[in-house]
């Protein structure tokens, strides 16, 4: 259920049932000469709307934009501060608290997210009795695990072949396939990078990634589990 595609009607007919609310959350940032600049949202909505769907759960439009900084020195990267996140996290969670929402699931594609929306939970929840979660797709165990039996230790950490498969399961048309092939460098890092200081050690923006693993048939796999765990996921947080 698309809360864009609803009439305030219907979720106000919803509200006398539930009181739970999922939430795509991603960026708008380089993945590579390979990947598209929208993977991690893209992920985070597909999975949003499937589960949403689903068990009949309200999903909200996704948060498209998120906090990007490491990768401004790449073209396309649009990047909100964390400051600025936060302000929208709290914003977005207080209309919905005022319709009598209490239960915030954010499904996330986006490493860069967690840090600013768990400051924003911190925030919200000492003002407010309301519960909220962010779920980051690929670092659930069951689904990490599942991932590494097909790219093992080349699926590295950013624009990986299992995102990008899922991306070319979605959206096939803006690939060039096949991918070509790739080097991995796996050299040491301090952490967080400046822009420079990202683009120096990642020059064409992969993290220890190879996409050339990436495939239609293994992100309609990887997509398909990450449906199936993270709706049971977000069963037991509604369920608490
Ligand atoms: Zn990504």
């Amino acid at each position: 259920m698309k809360l864009a595609l609803m009439t305030y009607t219907q979720v106000e007919t919803y509200l006398q049932s539930k009181d739970s609310v999922i939430i795509p959350i991603g960026s708008v940032e380089q993945h590579s000469p390979v990947g598209l600049m929208g993977t991690d949202h893209l992920i985070a909505e597909e999975i949003a709307y499937q589960v949403a769907e689903n068990i009949k759960i309200i999903a909200c439009p996704t948060l498209s934009y998120g906090m990007s900084n490491h990768h401004l020195a790449f073209p396309g990267t649009i990047s909100i501060n964390p400051t600025t996140l936060i302000a929208v996290l709290k914003d977005i969670i207080t209309s919905l608290v005022g319709h009598g929402f209490k239960k915030f699931y954010f499904i996330n594609g986006h490493g860069g997210n967690i840090a600013t929306c768990e400051a924003a939970f911190s925030e919200l929840t000492r003002e407010q009795d309301i519960r909220c979660k962010i779920k980051s797709w690929w670092m659930d165990p069951t689904i990490h695990q599942y991932i590494k039996e097909f790219f093992g230790d080349r699926d590295g950490h950013h624009a990986t072949p299992s995102e990008i498969s899922q991306t070319i399961y979605f959206y096939k048309k803006a690939f060039d396939l096949p991918i070509r092939d790739f080097q991995i460098d796996r050299s040491k890092h301090h952490w967080p990078l400046s822009p420079e200081g990202f683009k120096r050690q990642f020059p064409d923006g992969r993290m220890e990634s190879d996409p050339s693993l990436a495939t239609y048939d293994l992100g309609k796999k990887v997509f398909e589990k990450s449906v199936e765990v993270i709706q049971k996921d977000f069963l037991d947080f509604e369920g608490l």
